[in-house]
């Protein structure tokens, strides 16, 4: 098995995203359900259901919790904004996981994880759907990645259709071991996870390595450190429920994202200035990154 292939314009040129025919409608090119956002974090439901919509899904719905919804649906007009009960220090309560999944099945891709806080809650809820979602691709990531580990058995059951997106942090929380043993060796971290657990990994940082559950890898570093900014990893797990929801494969739609991504904060840092460009700036970005490599 090769090591890890790089991530280029030309490698994904060889593998094209499916395109929409001419007369499809916006269900048909493919819908989209985040599940993210807190009373403290409301932003990064915006960030990650907008970036699914720039990566050219066709409809997107947001659940969060309910003192955020109008808010939020107030600035993010594309989206049907679902508000669910919370928890008293503002998080989404895990009883919604029914719910959520009965919503997450008229679906093609399901985001869960942004921005969303009470460990607790986010474990049980987490908990509930990849025990009981069935049929839509599952893109896990922030907070929602730390209980992965008690849940093994039901994510091999969904067989390669659950990508996960951590950053070092959160894989040594999720693996209950230190930061330093995974920066030690990302990919072999990588790997194990992608191939014991049946998902595509997306393990970022400077560099990022992507591995499918036959252990296959792909690696991109964009070397553009003004990536490394709050929200930043929220647009790229939108990015990448987006083009799942496309119909683009799990491990497809995650070197793409990771490209998009990337390239996007290349583009803020050479006319903006390699410092201080936004997330919320990376997702206007995408579209026509996207056409370029059409
Ligand atoms: P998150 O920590 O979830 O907000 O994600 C941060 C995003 O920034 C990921 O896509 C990382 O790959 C990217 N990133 C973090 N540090 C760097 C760096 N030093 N250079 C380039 N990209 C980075
Ligand atoms: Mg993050």
């Amino acid at each position: 098995m090769t090591e890890a292939t790089k991530i280029t314009a030309e490698l994904l040129r060889g593998m094209p995203l499916p395109e929409p025919s001419g007369s499809v409608d916006k269900k048909a090119r493919g819908s989209v359900l985040v599940v993210a956002g807190s009373v403290e974090v409301p932003g990064a439901a915006l960030l990650a259901g907008t970036a699914a919509l720039r990566a050219g899904a066709g409809k997107l719905q947001i659940a969060t919790c309910s003192s955020v919804a109008l808010h939020l649906g107030l600035a993010v007009p594309e989206a049907l904004v679902l508000g669910l009960p919370e928890t008293p220090s503002g998080g989404i309560r895990p009883e919604s996981a029914d719910l959520l999944c009965e919503r997450g099945k008229r679906n093609d891709a399901v985001l869960l994880g942004p921005g969303m806080m009470d460990k607790e809650a986010v474990a049980a809820l987490t908990t509930g759907m990849v025990n009981s979602l069935e049929g839509p691709a599952l893109v896990i990531d922030a907070e929602a990645l730390v209980c992965l580990d008690t849940l093994r058995e039901p994510l091999c059951r969904r067989e390669g259709r659950t990508i996960i997106t951590p950053h070092a942090g959160e894989m040594a929380s999720l693996l209950e071991i230190g930061r330093d043993a995974v920066e030690a060796d990302p990919l072999a971290t990588a790997r194990r996870v992608a191939t014991e657990f049946s998902m595509v990994v997306a393990l970022k940082g400077g560099c990022t390595h992507i591995v499918d559950p036959d252990g296959n890898a792909w690696f991109y570093e964009s070397g553009n450190v003004g990536l490394a900014t709050s929200g930043s990893g929220d647009t790229l797990a939108g990015v990448v429920a987006g083009l799942v929801a496309r119909g683009a494969e799990p491990a497809q739609a995650t070197i793409w994202a990771v490209y998009l991504h990337g390239q996007a904060g290349n583009r803020l840092a050479r006319s903006r200035g390699p410092m201080g460009f936004l997330a919320r700036e990376l997702l206007a970005e995408i579209p026509g990154i996207m056409a370029e490599l059409a």
